[in-house]
């Protein structure tokens, strides 16, 4: 087998950005996209309007398929498979010389498929959190949703709750009182993540309802046959139970001696879900039509096994301001290295690092 220059696991702005510089150096990158999402989180997002170079704004995807084309043009092959193992293997074994243990990086393809590498640059993102609470997954795409600008549309004139206090919970609360007949964001803390300016926008939309310190114990829905997509049956108004969700001045929290009859089920979606009281303990139930859940992202390293040092959460751990992670020739960028600043450009930024950084390491051997 032909032991490659580089290869690029993941097809986000770091991985495209990565293989435009690796490709106009003369190395022919392969880049592994990932079977299900290639480009990332933005091919589910609308308008971006904070990439520079763009005064008017770029849809997501479109921004997505402008980097892949520019990679392509500089001679990267793309290989549309999820990336299933990494390991590192002797110079020798591979039939590429002499070469000290882990000289080449062999990375297994969902095929079963084998490709070999002096270099790789893991690149692979982060997926969405799960609340992991009982009817998440029975009732995910059938009213539980982790994107707004993909589901929103179909909860129009129905209640919606939003379930984080970052950025991400808030941004998407806004955007989905353009369709519900209201939007409740949950939170489990009294104090948000999310920037000032996000959440005094919130407590002035007369849609958007804050509640504090109370936690999604439960999602609960009709049980017959699952309809396709997103889409509730018909429409399902607020019930406020005991729960005042009139619009309060700082957040509002549960009464007590909650724990109301749930609404009748409708067929195969989401009708309801149950809360608890942080603070006081006090439990109740919430008709809503549509969890949107925004509580953060999980780095999509799993697949790395322990050949690379991580944190507690996941997240690849590099060498300061540089991309070079705990094993020579294994780099990594974007979202799967970076808790804090997760925006298209600074991936792009460090796609663009670890590409210069492999380039370095390559031209070392
Ligand atoms: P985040 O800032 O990590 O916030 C996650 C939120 O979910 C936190 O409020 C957290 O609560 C809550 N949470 C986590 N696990 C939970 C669980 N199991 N149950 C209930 N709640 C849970 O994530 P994010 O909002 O996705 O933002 C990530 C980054 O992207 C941030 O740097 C953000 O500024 C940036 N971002 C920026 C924009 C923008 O500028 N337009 C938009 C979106 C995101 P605690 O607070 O209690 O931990």
């Amino acid at each position: 087998m032909t032991v490659q220059h580089v290869i690029i696991i993941g097809s986000g702005p770091a991985g495209y950005t990565a293989a435009i510089y690796l490709g106009r150096a003369g190395l022919r990158p392969t880049l592994v996209t990932g079977a299900l999402a290639p480009g990332g989180q933005l091919v589910n997002t609308t308008e971006v309007e904070n990439f520079p170079g763009f005064p008017e704004g770029i849809l997501g995807p479109d921004l997505m398929e402008a980097m892949r084309a520019q990679a392509e043009r500089f001679g990267t092959e793309f290989i549309h498979e999820d990336v299933v193992s990494v390991e590192l293997v002797d110079g020798d074994e591979a039939g590429a010389g002499a070469g000290t243990a882990g000289a080449v990086k062999r990375v297994t393809l969902d095929s079963g498929d084998v490709l070999e590498a002096r270099a790789v640059i893991v690149a692979t993102g982060s997926q969405y959190r799960k609340l992991g609470v009982p009817g998440e997954e029975e009732y995910s795409g059938r009213g539980v949703s982790y994107c707004a600008t993909c589901d929103g549309f179909f909860f129009k004139d129905k209640p919606i709750v939003v379930v984080g206090g970052g950025d991400s919970a808030f941004e998407e609360a806004l955007y989905l009182t353009r369709f519900g007949s209201s939007v409740t964001l949950i939170h489990r803390r009294d104090a948000f993540r999310a920037s000032a300016i996000m959440v005094e926008r919130a407590r002035a939309n007369e849609k958007l309802t804050l509640l504090t310190n109370t936690v999604v114990t439960g999602i609960r829905g009709g049980d017959a046959a699952p309809t396709v997509g997103a889409q509730p049956s018909a429409p399902a108004a607020i019930k406020p139970l005991s729960l005042n969700l009139g619009k309060p001045a700082g957040g509002l929290s549960l009464g007590g001696g909650l724990n109301l009859p749930v609404a009748p089920a409708r067929a195969g979606s989401v009708t309801a879900i149950d809360i608890r009281n942080t603070v006081t303990g006090d439990t109740g139930t919430l008709d809503t039509a549509a969890v949107f859940v925004a509580i953060g992202y999980t780095p999509a390293t799993a697949f790395l096994g322990d050949i690379v040092a991580k944190d507690d959460d996941g997240y690849v751990l590099v060498e300061g301001a540089g991309t070079r992670t705990s094993v020579p020739g294994v780099f990594a960028a974007g979202d799967c290295v970076d808790r804090t600043y997760r925006q298209a450009i600074s991936a792009a930024g460090m796609g663009c690092r670890a590409a210069l950084d492999a380039q370095h390491y390559l031209e070392s051997l």
